[in-house]
């Protein structure tokens, strides 16, 4: 932090009011309380508690809300519907609403310093392709129905943070995008929080990602992942006839055994899977193409780099290998290439940053413990570029995420959101009031 930074009078009351958050929030019950004025945390503002409570009289709102917007498909790449309906809820929370170029839900509550902005985001994309079934069975809290957790709990929770901050009039020192985004699963290769970040990044503070369920857990540490897809193309011809021509699924089989014998470090945690091959018309032709989609990932990008590297010459040499046992190389010859298909940089919140602080405060307040946890979510993006950022469940419980056996329970949902609320105040800042 440069002194600079110290002089704007804005700047240091935001920092103020993170490091009050620090402060046990339990003290007051405390024999060993430090000595410190009434009012001083963030729990004890009115408007702050006033916002919380909102949460306890309203839950039957916030389930309502997550089984409509699941009730919406929204596959990848198929956001805009979801999308419409969240920004009308944002809208009725009193927010100003826009939808960007990318397809990005951003509602916007001005704060004291403008230049100065933290984002708290849920994704709106499911795993699940057009034509699911996607109604929700309910039963009390249990909620059943593909997306329900995933992301429909965060969503649901983006929602009641903006309506209880609105209720209780809460002006926060730093401005707050409430961002429902597109592409985060599969093959949206985080696009929405990519547009986010860029938009923003001058003055992008912090983000608070919310996705799925739960309070157990805290993502500070982004997981970088490459998806790669690898092509060999060759003449083709008949199986019989043509026998001895070079074979691109030859060659694919020959590299990917060369691939899956490749060793990878246990620590830094390194994986490889290959998920899916294609290639081929019939059983008796000698296929003109073959592929391969692979996905790798790592603690450390070096070794992502590494793995990357051994796939091409893997493929480089089934390709040769093939070549040098084919009789017949008059036909022509295999050719192949290695294609990224998408990539999540990795990066990590540092431990004494004022995010994680303020998110170690908001558990205390809500009684709760929760562990780091290396993943691979919209946090990705800011944290690759040194952007304070933390990806954490909305509460209740959840589970079979991406399986059409999802299922939500919100019992216990409120303290969930509590805890996301004063997380975010807690980077935000509560601006202070001229009189109460
Ligand atoms: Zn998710």
């Amino acid at each position: 932090m440069t002194g600079k930074q110290w002089r704007n009078p804005a700047v240091k009351r935001a920092l103020v009011c993170v490091i009050l958050l620090n402060m046990p929030v339990r003290s007051a019950a405390s024999p060993h309380a430090p000595h410190q004025a009434p009012g001083s945390r963030l729990s004890d503002n009115a408007r702050v508690r006033a916002a919380l409570d909102w949460f306890a009289s309203n839950i039957s709102w916030v389930n309502d809300q997550q089984v409509r917007l699941t009730e919406i498909p929204a596959p990848p790449f198929q956001e805009a519907p979801r999308a419409a309906a969240v920004k009308e809820l944002l809208a009725e929370a009193g927010l100003s609403v826009q939808i960007d170029r990318a397809g990005n839900v951003i509602g916007e509550l001005r704060g004291a310093n403008e230049k100065e902005i933290v984002v708290l985001a849920a994704h709106l994309d499911t795993v699940f392709p057009p034509g699911t079934d996607v109604n929700v069975h309910r039963s009390g809290n249990r909620m059943d129905g593909p997306g329900i957790s995933d992301n429909g709990t965060g969503l649901a929770a983006l929602l009641a943070l903006a309506r209880a901050v609105q209720f209780a009039r809460l002006k926060t020192q730093r401005t707050i995008l409430f961002v429902a985004d597109v592409g985060e699963e599969g093959e949206g290769n985080l696009r929405g929080m990519r547009a986010i970040v860029e938009a923003y990044r001058a003055k992008l503070k912090a983000a608070v990602v919310l996705d799925g369920s739960g309070t157990d857990h805290v993502t500070t540490k982004a997981l970088a992942s490459r998806r790669l897809e690898a092509l060999i193309t060759g003449p083709g011809g008949h199986s019989w006839s043509d026998f001895g021509m070079p074979n691109p699924i030859n060659a694919l089989v020959r590299g990917a055994v060369r691939f899956i014998n490749t060793k990878v470090p246990a620590s830094p945690r390194t994986t490889f899977n290959i998920g899916q091959v294609e290639g081929g018309t019939s059983v008796n032709s000698i296929p003109h193409e073959a592929r391969l989609k692979v996905d790798i990932r790592s603690e450390s990008e070096d070794e992502l780099a590494r793995l990357e590297s051994a796939l091409r010459e893997c493929i480089a040499a089934g390709v040769r290998d093939e070549m040098e046992s084919a009789r017949d190389r008059s036909k022509g010859k295999l050719e192949w290439k290695v294609e990224l298909l998408g990539s999540r940089p990795g990066g990590e919140l540092p431990a004494d940053s004022a995010l994680l602080a303020a998110l170690r405060a908001a558990d205390e307040f809500v009684g709760n413990q929760s562990r780091i946890e290396r993943s691979s979510t919209d946090a990705n993006i800011p944290l690759s570029l040194g952007i304070e950022a933390i990806s954490i469940g909305a509460g209740g419980s959840g589970g079979g995420a991406h399986s059409l056996q999802e299922w939500y329970d919100a019992a216990g949902r409120e303290a969930g959101l509590k805890r996301a609320l004063l997380t975010l105040l807690g980077v935000s800042g509560v601006a202070e009031e001229k009189s109460r």
